[in-house]
């Protein structure tokens, strides 16, 4: 018998002046996480591949950012119409590499691409400020400017959506962009720098280049970066925040979560508990928005728990491409044998394990990184089980007996990305709403989705820096403020003194 024919695998190409490049050097592995096999390489990037990228990226500024924000919006548009064109293509790639179902790649995709939309709008949000007569014939005004070249660092969990809540923004700004996403999953974003070249854009204005650490530290040192915007674990956004700012370059960057849902007795209980099952085992609980934890006030706590048990068994769990599934695999067995470690340590920690998601098999795809559905209860906030974020289909509920007791518990958990009540009562809503020192909360709705016109990001260890990304705050972010004073001296006005003036 023959023996089979094994195709090369395909490599997935960095994206230097609008062309697609294949340095030599260390290649990485990238994964279908629901076969469980190596499905693609991706060569990484080393510092000499790094400032290629950014030479290219200065290189095209000058001309980019005076080219009208109106024109600049127009290649928006029709990057838009693209992005619209492909979105299944481009859901398909984040199912292939990241592993979620297709339904739910296809909402993270719709969710980056209202960025675009948004950015379609620059010229309105570059519009500066005017004060006639600030002194007897001075008038004063400001403008927005671009920073210059920026960069961004994303994570695995939105190939998509995550890059876009950073490139159209700045881009449409008049910035030129250096992306490096995660190299689990680097092939959507060429994928959107070629259909964005295809839109019109100018090359070198968008660059993609993939890699691991030594690419990231390339980006930190380099002295022709002007911003960048990190989206990933907490460790590395301290560090990516840490360094740039002792680099003098602007910075944002988003760390990790640990989001509790507080419910109260008087919930709905089982449109309650619908909403925490989505939020807590959608994309493997692989998000950064997912609930892992929930607050059980008072009485609520045993009607919920039976109610979560029962939604958590039924979850249908299977290849992201496969109709009818809940919930895809984690993106690597390293992820996955991680998370598993956290359900054997919250046995040790004397937890109640209702529902044990180890030693899942998938039939047709034995291979695949699959974990079941886990849920914890009688949780205790000196757990690690809830002190860590698990970033896996692990979901805990602790028990408190009031709302002051569950907006103390939330409020000095060091994680503030999102939170979530769950009540009937206006003012039970509204205190929380007032009270809790997270920097995007949900009333009735378990994960604040992000919305492009307005702004995302957390507070305390979810966020270091202080701008969140896209909306107003992205505009803010990619721009920096120019304020002009205009006087026009042949007019019939006395000459200037030498003190700073007294009167206007
Ligand atoms: P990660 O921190 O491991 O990686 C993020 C990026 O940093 C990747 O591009 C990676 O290549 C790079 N990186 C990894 N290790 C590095 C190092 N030592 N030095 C320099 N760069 C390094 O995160 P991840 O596992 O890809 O993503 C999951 C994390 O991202 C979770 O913590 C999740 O909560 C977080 N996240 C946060 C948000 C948010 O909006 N706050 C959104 C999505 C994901």
């Amino acid at each position: 018998m023959n023996k089979p024919v094994e195709t090369p695998l395909a490599t997935v190409p960095l994206w230097i002046n609008g062309k697609p490049v294949l340095p030599a050097g260390r290649l990485g592995e990238v994964y279908d996480p629901a076969a469980g096999r190596v499905a693609k390489r991706v060569p990484y990037a080393n510092a000499q591949t790094v400032d290629a990228a950014v030479k290219a990226a200065a290189a095209a500024l000058p001309a980019w950012r005076d080219t009208p924000p109106l024109r600049r919006a127009r290649a928006m548009q029709k990057f838009l119409q693209l992005l619209q064109a492909h979105q299944k293509e481009l859901a398909q790639l984040v199912t292939e590499e990241h592993g979620k179902t297709l339904p739910d790649a296809t909402g993270s995709v719709q969710r980056g691409i209202e960025v675009v939309e948004f950015a379609c709008g620059i010229p309105h949000l570059l519009k500066g400020e005017y004060s006639e007569n600030v002194g007897t014939t001075v008038d004063t005004h400001t403008v927005r400017q671009p920073v210059g070249v920026c960069a961004g660092i994303t994570p695995f969990n939105f190939p998509v959506m995550v890059p876009m809540w950073m490139f159209p923004v700045a881009i449409a700004c008049g910035n030129t962009f250096v992306l490096k996403p995660s190299e689990k999953v680097p092939s959507a974003s060429v994928r959107m720098a070629e259909l964005f070249k295809e839109a019109g854009l100018p090359d070198g204005v968008l660059n993609v280049v993939h890699g691991d650490k030594e690419a990231v530290d390339a980006i930190l040192a380099h002295p022709g970066i002007a911003a960048v915007s990190f989206v990933g674990s907490t460790p590395i956004a301290k560090h990516i925040y840490e360094t740039c700012a002792k680099n003098g370059k602007r910075v944002q960057a988003l760390g990790g979560a640990k989001n509790h849902a507080v419910v109260l007795p008087d919930a709905d209980l089982d449109f309650t508990a619908d909403a925490l099952i989505g939020a807590a085992y959608g994309s493997a609980g692989e998000r950064c928005m997912a609930i892992s934890a929930v607050v059980a006030v008072g009485a609520a706590a045993d009607p919920l728990v039976a109610l979560l048990e029962k939604k958590a068994r039924a979850i249908k769990i299977g290849p992201g491409e496969r109709e009818g599934i809940d919930m895809g695999p984690l993106v690597t067995a390293q992820h996955r044998d991680k998370v598993a470690s956290y359900i054997d340590l919250g046995v040790k920690e004397g937890a109640r394990l209702v529902v044990d998601g180890r030693g899942l098999k998938v039939s047709g795809a034995e291979d695949g990184f699959f974990l079941g559905t886990s849920l914890f209860d009688r949780v205790q906030p000196a757990m690690r089980i809830y002190q860590d974020e698990i970033f896996g289909p692990v979901l805990v509920v602790l028990r408190v007996n009031t709302l002051e007791e569950a907006i103390a518990l939330v409020n000095r958990n060091p994680y503030a990305n999102g939170t979530a009540i769950f009540t009937e009562s206006g003012g039970a809503a509204r205190r929380f709403e007032n009270e809790i020192q997270v920097g995007m909360v949900g009333v009735n709705v378990p994960i604040p989705v992000p919305v492009a016109f307005y702004s995302f990001g957390g507070w305390k260890s979810s966020l270091f820096g202080d701008l969140h990304v896209h909306g107003v705050e992205g505009v803010k972010f990619y721009t920096r403020t120019k304020v002009i004073t205009t006087r026009w001296p042949h007019q019939d006005t006395p000459a200037p003194g030498f003190h700073m003036p007294t009167l206007g």
